[in-house]
């Protein structure tokens, strides 16, 4: 059975517009009462009202406390004129009266009608409820932009089953294992039946996990298409707002919903927005009740539904799994992983089909091809490629999208926009192209490197001024030592043509040694390649973090031990930097001739480069050392 006894707060009510109408409308009414009942009176000033008794004109007067009402005496009827006055505190007027032979009386004391009672206890507080109520909608309407004063309102999209367009599995490739796994979960939404009459629980919480762009939503939205249930979706920033408190309010509320649709899914999107380990370090520092409050609602809800009366499935996507508090992956919630990776050669090819798809697509375009070129590239990328393509196409007045414009786009999206003018003055410009070539150089001759596909002087980006664009001509995800070797001399190869060249070196090598440092120490680090260390581990072990980047922190060891790192990290550079230095000096020439041609071009690509490339020669001796 649900749990909850939190106190509810106030449900938003579309009547408050209608509470807040209310009092006015009274208030009109009110005054058409007062005013409207009776014939006129005439009003007259108090001294004009004593001169009529004195001259005995006043037949008989009421007395009240605001108001002296009386009638005149009248020769001709019984009814005569009825005056008003404002009394003035006069204790001589009964006197006055009695001796002028006036009947008169006091006024009761006006009776309070229940209703009147009723209104002005209740009327104030309906328009604080009112008011209240007004600004937690948002606003008019409730439509608006949601301001800091919509306080509990939910911010979930909501699709609803059959009204948004749907999302298949077919919507999605390259990711096959993952849609295996959520197979499974589109049918415990479909039967749970069939699963909890044997005993079965049915899973609470799926995390979904994956670099960026990879197609974690949208893989989502398909399984609530699938399975053809709702679909709430709500990011993990969203709970987190202004006011603590808020966001647990938001969780009670969503589950709330959900329940009332069920069987449907509940989408948490960046989900370590909330669920970032509470256990402190990760540089948060202070300030994060509310994302705890936020995260221990998340945490009861979870536990609070049992599969058994609704089925409610809560899929959550994070790029940061490292990170999440380990409440969260306990048993009965997001116990559940499921791994979206950047799509591999075949994976990447049916994606590219999908969206090729949704363009007009010249006839001899090979997408295969074009999968081969972009290693790497997420699902969101190969949409944004083909998108881009479509750009470029429609811009150069093509019907079609032609081979030209993906690879174009491909650039693109790999280098950045093309900045053609940002210009280079000529010894910049020489200096680049010889770096390239020397990149290629290197590259063409050690083992484990990609084929080099195109070198280019034409400014991309921010940082690169030139660039070697090499293409793998398979996946790889395993390396060994010679080929690692090969690519921290290729890497080299840049900065050792300047040197071979100019003699002297410029700060364009910069990203091409921490890349060559970095691969360097993992040789000896995490992947036991060093024969001084030995097969030891002496990172902490990879983090799983997708964004990349970091080192890992190194185990703790001793002086010697990391002198001997340094000193065999330091070993494996220097001889990757020998390699390259005698291959660019053996074949100077042809790297001048290259060079040369390049200025010229500004770019060599594809069979061309494969025939300048084929030229590089080396003496016995250098293929010794190439070889190592
Ligand atoms: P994530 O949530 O993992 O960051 P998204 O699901 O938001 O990625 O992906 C963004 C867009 O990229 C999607 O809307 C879709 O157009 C495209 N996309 C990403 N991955 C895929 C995929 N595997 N198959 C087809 N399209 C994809
Ligand atoms: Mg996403
Ligand atoms: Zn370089």
């Amino acid at each position: 059975m649900p749990i909850n006894d939190k106190p509810r707060r106030p449900r938003p009510n579309p009547l408050s517009i209608i509470f807040l109408l209310l009092p006015v409308g009274l208030l009109i009414l009110n005054l058409v009462f007062t005013f409207g009942n009776g014939p006129r009176v005439a009003k007259v000033p108090y001294s004009f009202f004593i001169k009529q008794v004195q001259d005995e004109q006043v037949a008989r007067v009421s007395v009240g406390q605001n108001l002296i009402r009386y009638q005149l005496k009248d020769s001709e009827s019984e009814q005569g004129q009825v005056q008003e006055t404002t009394p003035i505190f006069d204790l001589e007027l009964p006197k006055l009266l009695e001796t002028k032979g006036v009947e008169f009386a006091a006024t009761p004391p006006p009776q309070n009608s229940w209703f009147t009672t009723l209104l002005s206890w209740v009327i104030p507080p309906l328009i604080f409820v009112a008011i209240f109520q007004f600004f937690s909608r948002g606003g008019i309407g409730g439509g608006g932009p949601q301001g800091a004063l919509s306080v509990t309102k939910n911010k979930a999209k909501v699709y609803v089953e059959g009204q948004d367009e749907k999302i298949t599995f077919d919507d999605v490739a390259g990711v096959e294992e993952s849609k295996a796994e959520l197979q499974e979960i589109v049918e415990f939404l479909q039967s749970p039946k069939r699963f909890t009459d044997i005993g079965a629980k049915i899973p609470k919480g799926v995390l979904l996990v994956g670099p960026p762009g990879t197609g974690k939503t949208l893989m989502a939205k398909a399984v609530a298409g699938e399975a053809g249930v709702s679909f709430f979706s709500i990011s993990g920033s969203e709970f987190v707002e202004l006011f603590v408190g808020t966001g647990a309010a938001r969780v009670r509320d969503l589950f709330e919903q959900a329940k009332k649709k069920a069987p449907c899914i509940i989408f948490i999107d960046e989900l370590d927005a909330i669920g970032k380990s509470r256990a402190g370090g990760n540089g948060f520092v202070g300030g994060n009740d509310e994302r705890e409050q936020t995260l221990n609602q998340l945490l009861t809800e979870m536990d609070g539904f049992s599969a058994g009366d609704a089925t409610v499935i809560v899929l959550a996507a994070t790029n940061r799994p490292e990170i999440l508090d380990p409440a969260l992956l306990r048993p009965g919630r997001f116990d559940r992983q499921v791994l979206v990776d950047r799509p591999d050669l075949s994976g990447r090819l049916a994606i590219l089909e999908i969206y090729a798809k949704k363009v007009k697509l010249g006839e001899n375009v090979d997408l295969k091809a074009m999968a081969t070129r972009t290693p790497g590239f997420a699902g969101a990328d190969l949409a944004n490629l083909v998108n881009e393509a479509a750009l470029l196409a429609a811009r150069r007045g093509s019907k079609v999208v032609e081979t030209e414009d993906l690879a174009e786009a491909i650039e693109r999206v790999v280098a950045g926009l093309e900045k053609k003018s940002r210009v280079l003055n000529d010894k910049e410009k020489k200096i680049v192209a010889y770096h390239e070539v020397g990149h290629a150089l290197v590259g063409a001759k050690m083992t484990g490197t990609e084929q080099v596909e195109k070198i280019s002087i034409v400014p991309r980006g921010m940082a690169a001024l030139g660039y070697t664009l090499q293409v793998p001509t398979e996946d790889r995800f395993l390396l060994n030592e010679a080929e690692l070797r090969g690519q921290i001399a290729t890497l080299l190869g840049g900065r050792a043509a300047e040197e071979v060249i100019f003699g002297s070196i410029t700060t364009g090598a910069s990203n091409d040694l921490q890349r060559a440092t970095d691969l360097a120490e993992q040789m000896v680090t995490s992947y036991g390649m060093s024969e001084v260390l030995g097969p030891l581990a002496y990172d902490k072990g990879q983090q799983n973090n997708f964004l990349g980047g970091g080192m890992n922190a190194r185990r703790i060891v001793s002086n010697e031990t990391a002198k001997a790192i340094d000193k065999e990290v330091k070993d494996i550079v220097e001889t990757a930097h020998q390699q390259a230095l005698s291959i660019l000096k053996e074949n100077k020439p042809l790297l001048e001739v290259i060079a040369e041609q390049l200025l010229d071009s500004e770019v060599i690509e594809g069979d061309h480069l494969r025939e300048l490339l084929a030229k590089v020669h080396l003496s016995e001796a250098v293929n010794e050392l190439v070889a190592i």
